[in-house]
């Protein structure tokens, strides 16, 4: 499955799970309570930087906020559920 392409709301199941191979971060959410927030057409690519930048991760507010670097570390955040 190819997650660039997903919005929210076709994530498969009703708990989204995500994690980071950057740091350590990982967490769980409700994808209702998710897409009461961002909507549900959010690409699950921006949710996980969003998520990850919420979680505290600077590579993510980074890549966010159009800072990052080429070449420079990106954030890991990734769907484990979607692999
Ligand atoms: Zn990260």
């Amino acid at each position: 499955m190819n997650d660039a392409v997903i919005p929210l709301s076709r994530y498969p199941t009703n708990r989204l799970r995500l994690a980071c191979r950057s740091c350590s971060r990982k967490g769980q959410y409700a994808k209702e309570d998710l897409i009461k927030r961002v909507g549900p057409d959010e690409s699950l690519v921006i949710l996980r930087l969003r998520i990850a930048a919420a979680l505290g991760c600077e590579l993510a507010k980074a890549t966010l906020a159009g800072r990052s670097l080429l070449g420079a570390a990106q954030c890991g955040a990734y769907y484990p559920r979607l692999r």
